[in-house]
């Protein structure tokens, strides 16, 4: 046992090794402490002491690119391909399965990049420390890792110089993936309008036009400039010792560095003196509604916590609900579906911005849109703001300091980025940890008169420091890429000699050659089989019987908050209801509810709740995959002196919702751009989705609740005019709702346990059992959905055992290995794809093969076809127990004091109970290598499998060999 009490916290001006300790700052709302501290050689540290078992790390270096090269990103994709003491080829990736992290990954923002990480298990800590260190610090950085993940030449036929010339690299694909998204290339186009001199105007990405201009030199540079101790700000959480922690830092890294001077600071950007105009495209046919305008303005220094925190509640006030007063006039102005991307305060810019915009509408509103943004903002700094609003806010941020949730991020990362914010700006980072100074201040400002009002005058009406930005999609646009790409190719290669051709075919083998050697990850640490927890945990909670209604306690430490969750399992659905489900819980919470209409819905949950929720949910039998069961879930968060209350607005919204035609409109043409807007993001989910429901009713229900059938739905009555009907579909799925079998659960503090939930469970009258939807799976032929995508996203599903069946273990252990021995390996790093992978849904019993932003669709059905190969290769018990120890983290989700206890609750309400899952693990960790062959053989045959994708165009004459007839639809 190893823990840190508040005897052992050093001292401020106390030395530890090279480093001296500078600020220690408690942290009351999260009962830790912040140690700050600083090395000789430059490099800053926070250390957060607190009693949670998940210990976290980070590792983050501002980087300022000065090109559109995505010099920032490839260099992070390359520093995690082999290091000095870790010479693998992907040491991030081999270790994933050699560890029980609970958080690994790297992130290339716009001015930083980070490499963060977060475990339960202590030496697993220390493991990953040491990987951390050396990959961020002492990065190979091979030419072949550059030429792999960056951008390369390569022949269509890579051994043949007279096939076509094309140019590859998993950063280039992914980047023409991305730039191809609406979001993507707004966020960009955002930060170029607002900072056109400063770094920002980059695309720090990679534009794929300029990526080709990267060189090999300027990538190693960039790394000695910007991954340096003198540039590094290192953040640990937890209650490992950080002398132990500080030792392995100075020894692995600091002790090979000299202090260095290194510049990456950013410049303020010179005011405009006039406002502008800007005007985007993406590649888009949607000319009807595939537009967007953002009105955004440039403000004060991030690093100001007093205006971070005022900008916050300012954004919060104006925009934070369907009612605020921002919000409400651009939504109902009928202009467009919802608000435009980004839409609020952002600190992610040294200094600050605010936007206000519609998405969802045709080009050529910039106008419009601007002159209601400013005329809105007008009348809001003119009439005053009801300082009830205000106080709603302030009580919002009450919740966030307060809350401790793993949702999202893990609680020990969430922290991390907090701080962050300020701190990479010259701020005080404990500013984003504890805001009590700031909010007295705004407190007393309060008290004494108006202190929006004239910061809406101020910084934003006489603001010229201010863009109207418009993107719009553009249905020729794809071609000129592509045609522009085909130019950048011809103009590169112009002057190519035969001996150029020669190099660029022998260095295409000798990559094909690399990337075909096994590298030894035993050189990396890992951890054994028997660092799995064996048995998963155990959360007491009481049950009691009200009327039709079960419920359950749990006191949990959460801080003060309270959460009520009610589901709601729901009798016989007849079959025309069910693709009305899914908008129904996405109206219900965005309607009116008790006689009010939306607005003042929305403005009574923001006053007393932290959001309530609904949602629709298939549930599977843990021995019967056609045992199926659907049920609505209601949730809800509060202070605890707040809880009643929002019992109260539960009960109103399950009881008396109010569905309008005109809110209905709004809301249907929201969750539209919404959809649409996803599809390139998910497009791999999309695809499994619709390869699985081919052979799982489960599976099917989801794809019409939550898949493209959803959207279409969606579509055909927002487009078609389908209101009316629908309306009166809702009442009748809200009387049969009212005849469900409600089981709730309450989690709070011990204090708090005894909340009286009647007032929800006497709204449950009826007296219909529980039903036992029997649909079926959708007909297996091959399904190819078309958007405008230059990338494809592939999938193929096959339908297995339930979770009680001795072989479910064995499968999700099979996902495991394919995904990382094989798919990995197969489709992106020599197929170019962004990723690929494997996926076994223990509950619904569906295998999945699938791949992520993939400039392929017949090599990668291929490459699934060809997987039962992989296992005949010489695979040993290191490739088993890494398959092992990697599946059973799925089985070992990260939990807080908000999910533990309900997950329990409702896990043993279905049949999951811990000695179900126990079992569960313990066959799990006697799995066999013939244990897989076995259960491929029985189950991933290709007479069981079900093909589904999304692409940008027809396949069919691609796939041709395959066998394969997709039946292609446009989304
Ligand atoms: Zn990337």
């Amino acid at each position: 046992m190893t823990s840190t009490t508040s005897a052992a916290l050093p001292r401020v001006g106390d030395r530890l090794g090279r480093y001296t300790v500078q600020r220690l700052d408690a942290l009351p709302e999260m009962q830790g402490t912040l140690i700050l501290l600083s090395h000789e050689l430059g490099a800053r540290h926070a250390h957060v002491v607190r009693d949670d078992d998940n210990s976290a790390f980070g590792v983050t270096f501002p980087t300022v690119p000065r090109d559109s090269t995505g010099v920032a990103h490839i260099l992070e994709h390359i520093v995690l391909m082999g290091s000095q003491q870790y010479p693998v080829s992907d040491p991030f990736f081999a270790m994933l399965p050699r560890s029980l992290n609970t958080f690994m990954n790297a992130m290339t923002s716009n001015d930083w990049t980070t490499y963060p990480f977060a475990t339960r298990n202590e030496q697993d800590y220390f493991n990953l420390l040491s990987v951390y260190l050396d990959a961020t610090f002492f990065p190979l950085m091979r030419y072949e890792s550059f030429r792999q993940d960056g951008h390369r030449f390569e022949f269509e036929t890579p051994d043949d110089p007279t096939s076509a010339l094309k140019l590859q690299g998993v950063v280039y694909n992914e980047m023409k993936g991305a730039m191809a998204a609406p979001g993507a290339v707004m966020w960009r186009a955002f930060g170029k309008a607002l900072y056109p001199d400063l770094t920002y105007a980059n695309n720090s990405g990679g534009s794929p036009q300029d990526i080709p201009n990267l060189t090999y030199e300027g990538l190693r540079a960039f790394h000695a400039a910007h991954y340096h101790p003198s540039n590094a700000f290192f953040y640990t959480y937890g209650k490992l010792p950080l002398s132990r922690i500080l030792a392995d830092i100075e020894a692995h890294v600091m002790t090979h560095f000299t202090r260095q001077e290194l510049d990456v600071s950013i410049p303020d950007q010179a005011r405009f003196t006039q406002p502008r105009h800007e005007t985007v495209t993406y590649p888009g046919s949607d000319t009807e509604r595939g537009a967007q305008v953002s009105v955004a303005w440039k403000l004060g220094r991030s690093s100001d916590a007093d205006a971070n925190l005022r900008w916050s509640v300012l954004s919060d006030v104006l925009l934070g609900n369907a009612a605020a007063p921002l919000t409400r006039p651009l939504i109902e102005s009928g202009l467009g579906a919802g608000l435009a991307d980004l839409s609020g305060y952002r600190d992610g810019f040294r200094e600050g911005a605010f936007s206000a915009g519609l998405k969802g509408l045709p080009a050529g509103q910039a106008q419009a849109v601007e002159t209601l943004v400013l005329d809105t903002l007008r009348a809001v700094a003119d009439q005053g703001i009801d300082p009830a609003l205000i106080e709603s806010s302030l009580h919002q941020f009450e919740i966030a300091q307060k809350e401790v949730s793993n949702a999202g991020y893990p609680y020990a990362l969430q922290v991390m980025f907090r701080l962050l914010g300020p701190w990479l700006y010259g701020g005080d980072p404990i500013t984003g940890l504890r805001l009590d100074t700031e909010l007295e201040h705004l407190r007393a400002d309060l008290a004494r008169g108006q202190v929006f009002e004239p910061m809406i005058e101020r910084e934003l009406l006489n603001n010229p420091h201010r863009v109207t930005l418009e993107l719009a999609p553009d249905p020729q646009l794809a071609e000129r890429t592509e045609a522009d790409e085909q130019a950048l190719v011809a103009g590169l290669s112009a002057g190519f000699t035969d001996e150029d051709r020669a190099r660029i075919v022998a260095e295409s083998l000798r990559l094909k050659e690399l990337q075909a050697q096994e590298s030894d990850p035993n050189v990396l640490p890992t951890l054994a089989l028997s660092d799995v927890p064996p048995r998963v945990p155990r959360v007491a909670y009481t049950q009691e019987h009200a009327g039709r209604a079960t419920v359950a306690r749990v006191a949990q430490p959460t801080g003060g908050l309270s959460y009520v969750d009610v589901q709601v399992r729901l009798p016989a659905v007849p079959a025309d209801l069910l693709d009305t489900l899914p908008l129904y819980t996405f109206a219900v919470t965005r309607g009116g509810a008790a006689g009010d209409d939306y607005a003042a819905l929305a403005r009574r949950i923001e006053a007393v709740t932290g959001g309530i929720n609904a949602s629709v949910g298939v549930g599977t039998r843990p021995d019967d995959l056609d045992g199926l069961r659907l049920s609505v879930s209601f949730s809800g968060k509060a202070l605890a002196r707040n809880a009643p209350a929002l019992v109260d607005v539960l009960r109103d919204v399950i009881a008396t919702p109010v569905f309008t035609r005109e809110r209905l409109e709004q809301l249907l043409r929201q969750r539209l751009a919404g959809l649409k807007s996803s599809i390139l993001q998910g497009g791999n989910a999309y695809a499994e989705r619709l390869a699985a429901a081919q052979v799982s009713p489960a599976a099917a229900i989801t794809e019409h609740f939550s898949g493209l059938s959803a959207l279409a739905t969606l579509k055909t009555i927002v487009e078609e005019g389908g209101l009316d009907d629908l309306l009166v579909r809702l009442d009748r799925l809200h009387t049969l709702l009212l005849t469900g079998t409600p089981v709730l659960c309450v989690t709070a503090t011990g204090d708090d346990l005894g909340l009286d939930l009647t007032p929800v469970t006497a709204a449950f009258t009826g007296n219909l059992p529980v039903g036992a939807p029997h649909p079926e799976a959708a007909p297996r032929r091959p399904q190819a959905r078309i958007t405008d995508s230059p990338v494809a996203f592939n999938a193929v599903a096959f339908r297995t055992v339930p979770y009680t069946s001795p072989d479910s273990p064995a499968l999700l252990v099979l996902s495991r290995l394919l995904r990382s021995g094989y798919l990995l390996k197969e489709i992106r790093e020599k197929g170019g794809a962004y990723g690929g992978g494997a996926g076994f849904d223990t509950r619904e019993g569906v295998f999945t093969m699938s791949s992520y932003r993939d400039p392929n669709v017949k090599r990668t059905f291929e490459v699934f076809r060809d997987a039962r190969a992989f296992l005949d290769t010489d695979l040993g018990v290191r490739e088993l127990t890494e398959a092992i120890l990697s599946a059973s983290k799925l089985l070992d989700p990260l939990t807080s004091p908000d999910t533990i206890g309900r997950m329990r609750f409702f896990g043993d309400q279905a049949g999951y109970t811990p000695e179900v899952q126990d079992a569960y693990k313990a066959r799990l960790l006697a799995v066999t290598l013939d244990d897989l062959r076995r259960v491929m053989d029985t189950y991933l045959t290709p007479g069981r499998a079900a093909y589904a994708l999304v692409a940008g165009q027809d396949p069919n004459d691609d796939v041709r060999d395959l066998n394969l007839v997709f039946d292609v639809q446009a989304i």
